[in-house]
């Protein structure tokens, strides 16, 4: 995949961009996994709660948090350079569109 040429002081942009979109899948990321967990566990009490929360409360705040997570990644998740979609990969290295380093 041939890479587009940027100058220097794009691509030092762009990885500073991407950097700030991984900072934000990271944000919406965390709560979504903490609600999840918070609700399996709260499921396995005997009492069904966790930190006095039921899990018939834990189960939404785990499907409004996934879906936050969803709708920021499908509109954050994309190249600085080209707007391509980064797909599904975690941490990427390059666009696979433009082909644009992303980080070091
Ligand atoms: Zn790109």
């Amino acid at each position: 995949m041939p890479s587009r040429s940027y100058s220097k002081k794009r691509i030092k942009q762009i990885r500073a961009e991407f950097a700030a979109k991984r900072r934000r899948q990271l944000f919406t990321l965390i709560p979504a996994l903490i609600a999840i967990v918070a609700f399996a566990w709260a499921e396995s009490t005997d009492s069904g709660k966790l930190l006095g929360i039921d899990s018939g409360i834990w189960m939404p705040i785990g499907i409004a948090s996934v879906a936050v997570l969803v709708i920021v990644a499908t509109i954050d998740w994309r190249c600085p350079a080209c707007d391509a979609s980064l797909g599904r990969a975690i941490n990427p290295d390059f666009c696979p569109k433009c082909g644009v380093q992303l980080q070091d």
